[in-house]
């Protein structure tokens, strides 16, 4: 009979392996029913699935492991017989070795055998973690895949999300002081909003619903760490600055460079995901949870890594403003306790509270978007200020205009124009300007002011009454 484990021996040198090496001679005698789950953190993790039969280990490697979704197969890798005492095998294979890395075990138990021809296996599971019926089937030469034939593990079981929108704030003022306690405030870290998506050991990164998970290599390792944890996180992506403070310079660096760039840029600014939410944890759907609870289920599972970690939760709405002052943020993210996540959606159970001075402003006009074919659509507002003299011209504000800000604007300033600018002193020349009548008032933030008399960053944060 052929020796079924001469391919395993080759591959290993028992001098150099801590694994079981036995030597030839007939195999030991089971009863074709104990399987082995082992979580191997080699080059790319995976987990090796052992089925024992005809006196060796049959197995797989499954690089996403076994699927729970009954609608998702996931790819199984045939791999060499290993001997049965791998069955109990735990530690570290030495970089370098065949299959280098971390092996833990991640179940074991009893297996049923439905069928077993040599292009198709069904076995039902009976272990702590790996339970039901499931078919290993071959697609072509040494890869095989893996169905789950049962449903879910649980009626209410949900898969994974996918495109899931981050929940937005709107922009509000400190909640009354007899509130503060039903709100929890996070730091503003003016980065950029991103999912992470952890599923089979591979975490995706999705920045306004595009796949950036190449663009971010240092957060692979946190599909490596939770392993065969499933989860949907939301946060923000940052780059710190030697201070310890995110700085929108490099984090633009970062969003620009190219794919060759990435790998360097990684090493010099790395990326520090800050976690806020909880979106999905192990098939539970967690958004009509309240927000005090989706922490507090993030707190116990999430372990912190070098490049992400849970974003804090301060109380007090005022101490949390001046923190955020002094560490020189632009504001703090006010959140109701008791607020359920709504992908995508603006809602006030979230208020952005800036640190930064905000004015009244009337709107002189407005400025058509680039490459608009409709020149009543709006790119910008032209604003005003008054002083001594009148109206003076103070800038341009572009950022903070949602969709619907733009659309109600455009019917409203389509009815006051006129065709000169309502300055007293003329305005600087602004090709494609609509001028109007400076009835309509509004609010914005800024940094500063500029010695040119215009406001510097400003940001549009709402309509103001007439008066
Ligand atoms: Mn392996």
């Amino acid at each position: 009979m052929a020796d079924k484990l001469a391919k395993y021996r080759g591959k290993r040198d028992p001098e150099r392996t801590p694994e079981p090496v036995p030597g030839a001679g007939p195999l030991p005698e089971g009863n074709d029913d104990t399987f082995v789950i082992q979580e191997h953190h080699a080059r790319r993790l995976h987990w090796d699935v052992r089925l024992e039969r005809g006196g060796v280990l049959v197995s797989w490697a499954v690089p996403k492991g076994l699927p729970l979704d009954p609608k998702t197969n996931h790819l199984a890798v045939h791999t060499e017989d290993h001997p049965l005492e791998y069955a109990s095998f735990e530690g570290s294979i030495p970089h370098g070795e065949y299959g280098g890395g971390k092996v833990v075990i991640w179940d074991r138990g009893r297996y049923v055998t439905e069928k077993w021809t040599p292009r198709e296996v069904k076995v039902v599971f009976d272990g702590s973690r790996a339970s039901g019926r499931y078919v290993f089937f071959q697609i072509r030469e040494g890869d095989w895949m893996v169905h789950r034939m049962d449903p879910p593990p649980r009626p209410d079981w949900q898969p994974v999300p996918v495109g899931i929108k981050p929940m937005r704030p709107t922009v509000g003022q400190l909640p009354p002081a007899d509130q503060d306690a039903a709100w929890g405030f996070e730091m503003d870290w003016g980065g950029e909003p991103a999912i992470v998506v952890v599923d089979g050991g591979r975490a995706r990164v999705e920045v306004s619903g595009a796949d950036q998970t190449t663009r971010y290599p240092e957060l692979r390792a946190l599909g490596a760490t939770l392993g065969s944890q499933v989860c949907v996180l939301g946060g923000t992506l940052v780059v710190l600055d030697p201070h310890g403070r995110p700085s929108a310079a490099r984090l633009k660096e970062r969003r620009e460079a190219s794919a060759r760039q990435i790998q360097r840029r990684s090493g010099i600014a790395p990326v520090t995901f800050l976690v806020t939410d909880l979106i999905h944890l192990d098939g539970q759907d967690t958004t009509p949870l309240p927000y005090e609870e989706r922490r507090r289920l993030l707190e116990e599972f999430l372990p912190a890594g070098p490049n992400w970690h849970m974003s804090p939760t301060i109380a007090g709405g005022p101490d949390a403003l001046a923190a955020s002052r002094d560490l020189g943020l632009r504001g703090i993210v006010a959140k109701r306790l008791d607020s359920t996540y709504r992908p995508g959606r603006r809602t006030d159970d979230w208020l952005s509270i800036s640190n930064l001075p905000t004015l009244r402003v009337a709107i002189a006009g407005w400025l058509p978007p680039a490459a608009a074919e409709d020149d009543h659509q709006i790119g910008g507002l032209i604003l005003g200020v008054d002083n001594a003299d009148g109206l003076a011209y103070a800038g341009v504000v572009r950022t903070g205009l949602t969709a619907a800000d733009r659309s109600e604007l455009a019917g409203q300033l389509r009815r006051l124009v006129r065709k000169t600018p309502p300055f007293s002193t003329p305005p600087p020349d602004l090709a494609d300007a609509h001028w109007v009548r400076p009835t309509l008032a509004g609010e914005v933030s800024y940094r500063d002011w500029g010695a040119d008399g215009r406001l510097r960053r400003p940001t549009w944060l709402r309509r103001l009454p007439a008066g």
